[in-house]
């Protein structure tokens, strides 16, 4: 019981923090994650999976410290299920990026993972096709709140800002 919890918490509980603590910040306010897991000029399977480059390897990184926190809290509860627990969400890092390799998730792992809302390929992969939508690396109940908070905090983001000041250089008159 406490073995599964554990396992549970550390995957529930690291998807969101990761998620709200790190990939929607990133989205809003940075550009380490855009510039590493969305450039669409590398494939996605090298960068987030085989490269060693630092820029890419201090993303995932990042993206991970939310897990090894809850996974720390519950250390005492039962290390070998947050140990599991870490090991299974790394699986499923790998997992999620098969799609560019030509991989199908196959109907009966489908048929398993819709009603727990885990996340498949086809569904991550759409995230790297358009980085508005599928937020939530694990579980998809993430989303919905993901866009949320992006879209109450866009007033404050780069992307607004850079317009706006895209639109006040436009607005002012070149001098000659
Ligand atoms: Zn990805
Ligand atoms: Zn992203």
């Amino acid at each position: 019981m406490a073995f599964v919890a554990a396992l549970l918490i550390v995957l529930v509980m690291g998807d969101f923090a990761s998620t709200f603590f790190y990939h929607v910040p990133q989205h809003l306010w940075f550009t380490l994650h855009l510039r590493t897991h969305h450039d669409r000029k590398r494939s996605y399977w090298d960068h987030a999976v085989l490269s060693t480059n630092f820029e890419v390897l201090l993303d995932g990184f990042l993206g991970a410290v939310p897990y090894l926190v809850v996974a720390a809290l519950v250390w005492r509860i039962s290390w070998p299920g947050a140990l599991l627990g870490l090991a299974l969400g790394q699986l499923h890092v790998w997992w999620r990026h098969t799609t560019e390799l030509g991989w199908r998730t196959p109907d009966w792992a489908r048929a398993l993972a819709r009603p727990l809302q885990i996340v498949l390929p086809e569904d991550h992969d759409g995230h790297h096709r358009n980085p508005d939508i599928e937020f939530g690396d694990i579980f998809r109940f993430y989303d919905a709140p993901a866009r949320a908070l992006l879209a109450k905090l866009a007033p404050t983001s780069r992307r607004t800002r850079n317009a706006a000041a895209r639109r006040a250089k436009q607005r002012v008159p070149a001098q000659a």
